[in-house]
């Protein structure tokens, strides 16, 4: 008896303790359960989307998956996609009002949060994408080891709303002329390491941090093809360090 009593405290404990590390997760593992249907497996769209939003987000759900299948060879993530028609409705999931999309990876699952800007190829690539180099890394060693930079510039590289030629030296000279009418120098990117460097210093900060990140990726793969950038990924998994 007192062992089981011990064994339901620690789960007790446990279930706090992920929730107070993930506040999202509660609420996005029971999407269901909240005003959402299922129109697909792994797609949620909120109450009172019209069937023609509901009918783009499945179309462009599918050229985003054909996308990450081109880039990646395969699509491994399993990202539960949650549309939310209301922007009070994204605010409460992705506890953001900015960006059109929202990925949120925990041990036990991910999502991607969308609001109605989000319903666009490149927005559901460009989040399938952090999701692909969540699951072929694993969440810890994401956490860890892979600087912010690097998993949004992987991220650009499948989103074509800023730089969209599919010429990979084009696409690499395409983003220096973007962000040298943004700013005349780069920002280094040991100052784009983490969320809250790339993220949390305005948003033209973060909007330079983007194309840098960009062009950091996309000068590796003019050079030496994407291989090169397969490469550094299987070598953060296999070692568990990053190295570019
Ligand atoms: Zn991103």
């Amino acid at each position: 008896m007192k062992f089981l009593k011990y064994t339901f405290f620690t789960i007790f404990v446990l279930v706090l303790l992920f929730a107070w590390l993930f506040p999202q997760f509660l609420r996005c593992f029971f999407v269901e359960y909240d005003s959402f249907q299922k129109i697909k497996p792994n797609i949620f769209v909120e109450e009172k989307t019209s069937k023609m939003q509901q009918d783009s987000l499945l179309k462009y759900v599918e050229s985003a998956e054909k996308r990450i299948e081109s880039f990646w060879r395969s699509k491994n993530g399993q990202a539960k996609i949650i549309f939310c028609k209301n922007s009070t409705t994204y605010q409460k999931y992705a506890k953001t009002t900015e960006g059109a999309g929202f990925s949120i990876g925990t041990p036990l699952g991910s999502w991607i949060i969308l609001n109605q800007d989000g319903l666009n190829v490149d927005v559901i690539a460009h989040e399938m994408c952090h999701d692909e180099l969540m699951t072929k890394l694993g969440w810890w060693k994401t956490k860890k080891e892979i600087p912010t930079w690097f998993d949004e510039g992987l991220a650009l590289m499948l989103d074509y709303r800023f730089v969209s030629t599919q010429d990979s030296i084009q696409r690499f000279i395409d983003y220096r002329t973007e962000l040298s009418y943004l700013s005349p120098v780069s920002i280094s990117l040991k100052k784009l390491n983490t969320q809250k460097d790339f993220f949390g210093q305005g948003e033209l900060f973060t909007k330079i941090a983007y194309f840098t990140s960009a062009l950091e990726v996309s000068r590796r793969i003019s050079l030496k093809g994407k291989k090169e950038i397969f490469s550094v990924i299987n070598k953060t998994e296999k070692d568990g360090k990053f190295e570019f």
